[in-house]
């Protein structure tokens, strides 16, 4: 293709772009005054537009490629299923794909999670952990526990159910009349501890916060549903070291169940390969979605215990169905995704290798922890929110409506590096595929962006 002829081909894909698509949380008056970037191909961690410009994929897509991009094993995989089978119902038939996907899933996922249901992506994944835990305590006659329990700041997807959970004021407020009622304890958001708390000082008052709502709730409440380690939508909250484990203590002394979202912190994201390990907790229901077929082909799961499980057995006709199914669970070709990339996590030696490119990613860092504009970088494993602010000391953040974090993205693109941001938080998803100097090299383009971001906003704000 000559020079000529791929520009034409972008302005052809642009204006239709423009015309026929509807992005998803996309202000779309804005995106339709600008240019987009429209990838057109891709390979290992870079992506590359139809204007042949080859971007570093920090954020990993949408949080799920986790291998990069074009990857042989994994390509290989979903053309050998295509000469199978490409889709084929769990409705009262089985698949060999989905069989071998939930074997080699249950090898990675904590021990005493024994059952697999697919789904087709995070948010319906916790749609069924909700009506599992609800069903779960009917079918058990403890029939008054028909509530939850969720932290704000939590987000856990956009189907209604997963919105009613979700804690970000700013996606979900409009839905509120929609939704079912779910009671919200405070966040564990150490930066800005909504309990005016100092770190020096803590003795983790946002427990007693969720205790206090167990406690008004007595004997209601059917689950507490929460992200472990890190609330990723919200800005990259870390949650203090202990929170995670008492709060499974809780649970059990409540008789209500844990629902863990690991559908961002699954898959190596946190460092292990789920977040749950670092607390050493078991949580009775645990879903996952986005890695789990290295971000090839939409699939989710809820994983469940054996004894949640039991609750639903029992002869027909009495109730004991789990009313709920997608035309897509278990899809083979992205079951056979699913297994070629846990595969990939062993033959890779994948989790073996991360301690040192977490390490790498935390010195290149620094530089960024000691700006004048950055008020903290939250880092776990390779997930890491660089929180812009106003003014260091004070934790002023910037207006909403200045973008900072948009900015700063608009900036780090010029520059070569995909990012997305969460309001005034910088992102940084990397694959757990890119090398030390990439990681280096990412982390690079992230200070120099947010560095020529705020100082340009700060000019304005000036002004
Ligand atoms: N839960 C968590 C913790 C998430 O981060 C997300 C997506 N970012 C979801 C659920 C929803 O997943 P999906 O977009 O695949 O529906």
């Amino acid at each position: 293709m000559t020079d000529a002829e791929r520009l034409e081909r972008h302005r052809r894909l642009w204006t239709s772009d423009h015309q026929h698509l509807w992005h998803p949380f996309t202000q779309m008056q804005d995106w339709l005054a600008e240019e987009p970037l429209i990838v057109d191909a891709a390979e290992g961690v870079h992506l590359v537009d139809t204007k042949g410009r080859r971007y570093l994929d920090g954020v990993s897509s949408l949080w799920c490629n986790v291998h990069g991009h074009r990857v042989k094993e994994l390509d290989d995989a979903v053309r050998a299923q295509l000469d199978r089978v490409a889709h084929s119902t769990l409705l009262g038939l089985a698949s060999t794909a989905s069989i071998e996907a939930a074997e080699e899933l249950l090898r990675w996922t904590p021990k005493g999670l024994t059952r697999v249901f697919f789904s087709d992506a995070g948010a319906t994944a916790v749609e069924v952990a909700l009506k599992m835990a609800y069903q779960h305590h009917q079918l058990r006659g403890d029939t008054g526990r028909s509530e939850f329990v969720a932290l704000r700041g939590g987000y856990h997807g956009d189907t209604l159910g997963s919105v009613a959970v979700g804690g970000i004021d700013l996606f979900h407020r409009i839905f509120k009349p929609l939704l079912f009622p779910v009671h919200h304890a405070p966040q564990p958001y150490c930066y800005r501890c909504p309990l005016g708390k100092e770190r020096a000082s803590c003795h983790l008052e946002c427990v007693d916060a969720v205790e206090q709502v167990f406690a008004e709730r007595r004997g209601k409440v059917a689950a507490l549903v929460l992200e472990p380690l890190v609330q990723g939508a919200d800005g990259m909250i870390t949650q203090p070291p202990g929170y995670l484990k008492r709060l499974r203590e809780l649970c059990d002394r409540e008789g209500a169940l844990l629902v863990c979202d690991e559908v961002a912190t699954g898959f190596g994201r946190t460092g292990t390969m789920f977040a749950v390990e670092q607390e050493g907790v078991l949580p009775d229901l645990m879903t996952v979605a986005k890695g789990i077929t290295g971000g090839y082909l939409p699939l989710a799961a809820t994983l469940a215990t054996e004894r949640v499980f039991e609750s639903f057995l029992g002869p027909y006709p009495d109730q004991k169905t789990f009313f709920h199914g997608h035309t897509y669970c278990g899809n083979p070709l992205a079951c056979a995704a699913a297994v070629a990339s846990l595969n990939l996590f062993r033959s890779r030696r994948i989790l073996e290798a991360l301690p040192g490119q977490v390490a790498a990613l935390s010195r290149a860092l620094a530089a960024a922890a000691e700006h004048p504009r950055v008020g903290e970088v939250r880092q776990r494993g390779l997930m890491v929110g660089i929180e812009l602010v106003r003014d260091r000391r004070t934790k002023e953040p910037y207006p909403y409506a200045a973008r900072a974090g948009d900015r700063a993205c608009r900036e780090a693109r010029a520059l070569g590096a995909v990012l997305r941001p969460l309001g005034n938080v910088l992102v940084l998803m990397p694959p757990l595929a890119m090398t030390e100097a990439q990681l280096g090299e990412l982390a690079g383009i992230a200070l120099t962006a947010l560095d020529r971001a705020t100082g340009a906003l700060d000019r304005e704000l000036a002004a």
